[in-house]
Protein backbone atom coordinates (compact mmCIF):
# COMPACT_ATOMS: atom_id res chain seq x y z
CA UNK A 1 0.00 0.00 0.00
CA UNK A 2 2.33 2.66 -1.60
CA UNK A 3 5.21 4.11 0.10
CA UNK A 4 3.61 4.83 3.59
CA UNK A 5 5.18 3.01 6.67
CA UNK A 6 2.27 0.76 7.69
CA UNK A 7 4.23 -2.10 9.17
CA UNK A 8 2.92 -2.95 12.74
CA UNK A 9 4.92 -2.41 15.79
CA UNK A 10 4.14 -5.76 17.31
CA UNK A 11 2.47 -9.21 16.01
CA UNK A 12 1.11 -12.12 17.88
CA UNK A 13 1.85 -15.52 15.94
CA UNK A 14 1.28 -19.21 16.60
CA UNK A 15 3.97 -21.32 16.87
CA UNK A 16 3.61 -24.81 14.88
CA UNK A 17 5.99 -27.03 16.29
CA UNK A 18 7.96 -24.67 17.50
CA UNK A 19 7.84 -22.34 14.38
CA UNK A 20 6.31 -18.99 13.96
CA UNK A 21 3.26 -19.86 11.50
CA UNK A 22 3.57 -17.10 9.47
CA UNK A 23 6.96 -14.99 9.21
CA UNK A 24 6.82 -11.69 9.55
CA UNK A 25 9.84 -8.83 9.59
CA UNK A 26 9.78 -7.71 13.16
CA UNK A 27 13.24 -8.76 13.99
CA UNK A 28 12.78 -9.32 17.98
CA UNK A 29 10.69 -12.19 19.41
CA UNK A 30 9.56 -13.35 22.94
CA UNK A 31 7.53 -16.82 24.00
CA UNK A 32 4.19 -16.03 24.89
CA UNK A 33 2.49 -19.60 26.42
CA UNK A 34 -0.88 -19.96 27.13
CA UNK A 35 -1.92 -20.51 30.95
CA UNK A 36 -4.76 -22.89 29.79
CA UNK A 37 -2.84 -25.15 27.18
CA UNK A 38 0.20 -25.92 25.78
CA UNK A 39 0.36 -23.61 22.67
CA UNK A 40 2.41 -21.29 22.14
CA UNK A 41 2.96 -18.01 20.33
CA UNK A 42 5.60 -15.42 19.25
CA UNK A 43 5.60 -12.15 19.90
CA UNK A 44 7.51 -9.97 18.01
CA UNK A 45 8.13 -6.50 17.97
CA UNK A 46 10.82 -3.87 16.78
CA UNK A 47 13.08 -1.88 18.19
CA UNK A 48 10.85 1.40 18.79
CA UNK A 49 8.95 -1.22 20.91
CA UNK A 50 11.36 -3.05 23.48
CA UNK A 51 11.07 -0.36 26.25
CA UNK A 52 7.62 -0.93 26.57
CA UNK A 53 7.54 -4.73 25.87
CA UNK A 54 6.67 -5.80 29.33
CA UNK A 55 3.25 -4.24 28.63
CA UNK A 56 2.70 -5.90 25.08
CA UNK A 57 3.56 -9.24 27.03
CA UNK A 58 0.66 -8.75 29.54
CA UNK A 59 -1.41 -7.51 26.79
CA UNK A 60 -0.34 -10.81 24.43
CA UNK A 61 -1.40 -12.79 27.53
CA UNK A 62 -4.47 -11.65 27.62
CA UNK A 63 -5.22 -11.93 24.38
CA UNK A 64 -3.50 -15.60 23.92
CA UNK A 65 -5.94 -16.41 27.06
CA UNK A 66 -9.01 -14.97 25.08
CA UNK A 67 -8.51 -16.41 21.94
CA UNK A 68 -8.36 -20.57 23.97
CA UNK A 69 -11.71 -20.91 23.91
CA UNK A 70 -11.86 -20.47 20.36
CA UNK A 71 -9.22 -23.44 20.39
CA UNK A 72 -6.50 -21.04 18.79
CA UNK A 73 -7.91 -21.77 15.24
CA UNK A 74 -6.35 -18.38 13.78
CA UNK A 75 -2.55 -17.95 13.30
CA UNK A 76 -2.20 -14.88 14.07
CA UNK A 77 -4.28 -12.34 16.97
CA UNK A 78 -4.45 -8.86 16.90
CA UNK A 79 -2.94 -6.88 19.66
CA UNK A 80 -4.39 -2.69 20.83
CA UNK A 81 -2.41 -0.98 22.67
CA UNK A 82 -4.16 -0.41 25.98
CA UNK A 83 -3.26 3.69 27.65
CA UNK A 84 -5.21 3.53 30.35
CA UNK A 85 -3.37 0.71 32.90
CA UNK A 86 -4.91 -0.53 36.07
CA UNK A 87 -3.54 -2.63 39.10
ZN1 LIG B 1 -4.90 -22.36 25.13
Amino acid sequence: MGGRESVLAVSLVKLIAGKPSIIDSLPNGATVNCQLCEQTYRLGYSDSEWNRIKDWLGIAERAVRADHKYKHEVLALGLAWRQSRKH
